[in-house]
């Protein structure tokens, strides 16, 4: 277990069901668009799709990445029809924006998804001007997290130095990679005893707020 904040730098979050809250379901519908997706470039029925699309999320950390693995399939028009959801049951988080913005050091997103959903949904929730970068599975060469490669990639593009960052996930496989790399890793979710998760939190507001507290006075 990792402690103390004082060395962070840069602070790095993952966007879906990390940066508002799961029962928002909004990536239920992306589910459901990638099922979609899967149905018709593969020709087969609705429930394959889905079994498929639930299988390749385990396998391959992202359902993409096992249709490009498995079925060569082009990435970019698949990021681009899964992300096409309305974002109307988000709803702007000016205090999350404040404490992001007060942070010591660089926030950055990075998703699973695309930058253009990273913006459009950091935009929605009014927390577009707290980071600094939008990095989305296009810049990881398409390699998703949890893979090694794909951290690797998004922090040196970045300029991350993991020994003085923290990650915020609410899936605890992102976290394991991040973890031996030397970085701090948040679990932002249901609790889950793993050795590579140093802290749990259902209330990401309320844990940057004690952060804040702790390291500036
Ligand atoms: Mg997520």
């Amino acid at each position: 277990m990792r402690n103390g904040f004082e060395n962070i730098e840069h602070w790095v979050f993952d966007l879906d069901d990390t940066l508002y809250s799961p029962e928002i379901s909004l990536f239920d519908e992306i589910k459901v668009l990638m099922t979609r997706y899967v149905q018709t470039a593969l020709n087969i029925t609705e429930a394959e799709a889905n079994t498929l699309r639930k299988h390749y999320w385990e396998k391959y950390g992202t359902t993409l990445a096992g249709l490009m693995a498995e079925h060569d399939l082009a990435p970019d028009p698949f990021l681009k029809y899964v992300h096409e959801i309305s974002l109307d049951a988000l709803t702007p988080d000016v205090e999350l924006n404040n404490i992001i913005s007060a942070l010591d050091g660089r926030a950055i997103v990075y998703t699973n998804g695309s930058e253009h959903h990273a913006r459009r949904v950091t935009t929605a929730r009014g927390l577009h001007d707290c980071f600094s970068g939008f990095y989305g599975v296009e810049h990881a060469n398409y390699v998703p997290k949890p893979q090694k490669a794909a951290f690797e990639a998004i922090f040196e593009l970045a300029n991350i130095t993991p020994k003085n960052g923290i990650i915020f996930e609410d899936d605890p496989r992102n976290l394991v990679e991040p973890h031996l790399m030397g970085m701090q890793t948040v679990l932002v979710g249901p609790r889950v005893e793993a050795s590579y998760i140093d802290h749990q939190t259902t209330d990401l507001t309320g844990f940057l707020r004690n952060i804040s507290s702790n390291t500036n006075g």
